[in-house]
């Protein structure tokens, strides 16, 4: 435990706080927020227009180089609508990593379809490519140009890989398998605002890809979300269905299909702006702090996850491998009775009830990073 001591005390020195508890990942407010959010105001625009909403939706364009960026309300929300623009209905299938926060499962089951857990690769712990051509090969067949499970007939509709603690997932690899099977990728980007593959954003090599402005996210505006993708028709599709479906009229309220309400309000879109303004700096605040860290770590022989090959990290979660469970959870317990916030990647989702019947391969490497991955402090250091 020598070890883990003296990263708590790394740890603490470096946020060099007066307070006992380091969190994991706090927000900072050091830019334009009090005077955007206070602007939304006085102009009276709060709510589900504004000119931040448009301004937001540029930037989220500046910085990812995708086409078109539709504003939502959450990122959970991004990701269900990107969902239904890819063609996903109810009854479908859609192909997930067994590892991943609960929001990328739920969000499939909002669009009436049911998740199929695949595992991820230990280096991205992200979606393994090979697992899903192992999986594809196996159990499905094309009819028509479109692919079915050969397990439960049903329609395989949907790929979501996702960038975990902002670590680009094989995107490529992915991509490759999908095409040869026709299946559209839709990435959950929700934690790699500023991470890059191959000099290209996240969430702009599927055919859509969600983003998240939680408020433990790299950059938040309270709660929001964005899609973003290169396609026109999609584009304006999904600022409809966000915005209740209503077609365009000085006056008449008339809507063409069921809409959701899942508008990011003016007042949210303020601060988003203002944090977007940070986004830069904060990468490179993060990527400093990573490096340390990882230098530290090499020293005390702890492993350190480093951003895989081909790719930038935005290190919005630092994360260090245990030798096991037993470890990890000596080293959990240590650190947080301690102050300094920590805790294990999420719990594998075939293990929560409501997708327990849900299908899932073998969730080797999975089930091997849920056992030994803990997250440490990460927030940007002031
Ligand atoms: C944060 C997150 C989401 C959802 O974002 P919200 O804005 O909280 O709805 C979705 N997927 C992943 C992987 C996330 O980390």
């Amino acid at each position: 435990m020598e070890k883990f001591k003296r990263l708590h005390d790394y740890i603490r020195e470096a946020y060099s706080t007066p307070k006992e508890f380091i969190p994991l990942h706090e927000p900072r407010f050091v830019g334009n927020e009090k005077a955007y959010v206070n602007d939304a105001i006085d102009s009276t625009f709060v709510s589900s227009v504004g000119e931040y909403v448009n301004r937001f939706e540029q930037m989220m364009c500046d910085i990812t180089g995708a086409k078109h960026a539709v504003a939502t309300v959450n990122g959970t929300s991004a990701l269900q609508i990107a969902l239904i623009l890819s063609g996903v209905q109810n009854g479908d299938e859609v192909i997930t990593q067994g590892l991943s926060f609960i929001a990328t499962a739920n969000a499939i089951s909002y669009c009436g379809a049911e998740p199929v857990f695949i595992d991820v690769d230990k280096e991205t712990m992200g979606l393994s490519p090979n697992s899903l051509n192992d999986f594809l090969k196996e159990c499905s067949e094309q009819r028509n140009g479109e692919c079915f499970s050969k397990l439960t007939g049903k329609r395989i509709a949907a790929i979501v890989p996702m960038h975990t603690f902002g670590h680009p997932v094989d995107i490529d690899g992915i991509i490759n398998v999908a095409k040869e099977y026709n299946i559209a990728v839709v990435e959950d980007a929700a934690e790699s605002l500023g991470s890059s593959y191959k000099e290209k954003h996240t969430g702009t090599l599927g055919l859509l890809g969600a983003f998240s402005f939680n408020g433990n996210k790299t950059v938040t505006c309270g709660g929001g979300g964005a899609i973003v993708t290169n396609d026109k028709s999609l584009a304006l599709k999904a600022k409809h269905i966000t915005t209740t479906a209503k077609v365009p009229h000085p006056y008449e309220y008339t809507h063409d299909m069921i809409g959701y309400n899942f508008r990011m309000p003016n007042l949210n879109a303020a601060m988003a702006c203002a944090q977007l303004e940070k986004l830069e700096e904060f990468v490179k605040n993060k990527r400093n702090w990573a490096e340390k860290l990882s230098a530290f770590c090499k020293e005390n022989k702890i492993d350190f996850i480093l951003e895989p090959n081909n790719s930038c990290s935005n290190y919005w979660l630092n994360a260090i491998c245990l030798g096991n469970r037993e470890e990890r959870d000596n080293v959990l317990e240590y650190l947080n009775k301690h102050g300094v916030m920590s805790r294990p990647i999420w719990t594998l989702l075939y293990k929560m009830p409501m997708y327990a019947g849900c299908y899932k391969d073998r969730q080797t490497n999975a089930q091997w990073l849920e056992d030994r991955i803990v997250n440490i402090p990460s927030s940007v250091i002031l």
